[in-house]
């Protein structure tokens, strides 16, 4: 019987002993992500690129009971060069040795125009942030994905990425882009332990949300500590298996 990871229940040590990196974790759904799974036992290695915001989720982490205590991961993707993620991978290695989990979550909307007005600086930009980041933490990680039992690697689409919209620009590309290499990383280990999928959040009260409809009503969006199911069922051990699938958060 297949689950709709929508709906997920799961107990409350259910990712105990995984160790997880989210990236973004220090704003929006990474951030309600990263606190929800140190909650139910894992490991969290908390990425961001600003050391108070991760500061300020690091000591919320350390108050739950039982959660372990997290680690800290700074590096900005945009300007993180390869000498940036070879350390970083080689500070998680020496520290844990393994990754069970990898969320690409962090990411930028860009502009909101159409592709004739699109400025090229921008554009780099997101899709650097966005896809070639995301490729690049992919990469340099999966030495140690290949360590864990049962490794997940999610990304992070959008309802953008699979139907094009207008004035989406760059934003709207880059999560097509992030499907396929979810689907080309999902193909390639198909014989494997490592499973590849994608989830799009849906509309969700976050500062991103806010910057791409600032007049819409807030409080009729879910806030992201009600979108976390489907996260939870792919970092956890009820979705081996399951690769190279986009789901729906919503
Ligand atoms: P937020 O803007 O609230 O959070 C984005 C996170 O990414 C922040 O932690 C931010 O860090 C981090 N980030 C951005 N740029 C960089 C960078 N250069 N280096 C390191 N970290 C960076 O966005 P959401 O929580 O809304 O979005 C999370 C994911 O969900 C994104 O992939 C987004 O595309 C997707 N999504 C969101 C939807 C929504 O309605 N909210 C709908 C569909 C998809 P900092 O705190 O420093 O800014």
């Amino acid at each position: 019987m297949s689950i709709d990871p929508r709906s997920y229940t799961y107990g409350d040590d259910v990712l105990k002993g995984r160790i997880i990196l989210v990236s973004g974790s220090s704003d929006g759904i990474g951030k309600a992500l990263a606190r929800h799974a140190a909650s139910l036992g894992a490991q969290v290695i908390l990425h961001g690129r600003s050391v108070p915001k991760l500061e300020k989720i690091y000591d919320a982490i350390e108050k739950i009971d039982g959660a372990p205590r997290p680690s800290i991961a700074v590096m900005d993707l945009e300007s993180a060069n390869a000498e940036s993620y070879t350390t970083l991978a080689q500070s998680i290695e020496s520290e844990f040795g393994r990754l069970d989990g990898l969320v690409h979550n962090a990411s930028i909307l860009g502009e909101r125009y159409s592709i004739e007005q699109y400025d090229a600086v921008v554009w780099q930009k997101v899709m650097h942030v966005n896809v070639t980041a995301a490729f690049a933490l992919t990469q340099v990680f999966l030495p140690l994905l290949n360590q864990s039992e049962d490794p997940s690697v999610i990304f992070t689409s959008s309802g953008v990425g699979r139907t094009g919209k207008a004035f989406w620009g760059a934003y709207a590309v880059s999560k097509f882009a992030t499907e396929g290499l979810s689907q080309v990383l999902a193909d390639e280990h198909r014989h494997g332990k490592l499973r590849s999928n994608c989830i799009n959040p849906g509309a969700t009260r976050t500062n991103m949300r806010l910057a791409a409809y600032p007049a819409e009503d807030r409080d009729q969006l879910k806030r992201p500590e009600d979108i976390l199911a489907p996260y939870i069922y792919l970092l956890g051990p009820d979705s081996r298996g399951v690769t190279g699938e986009s789901f729906d958060a919503q």
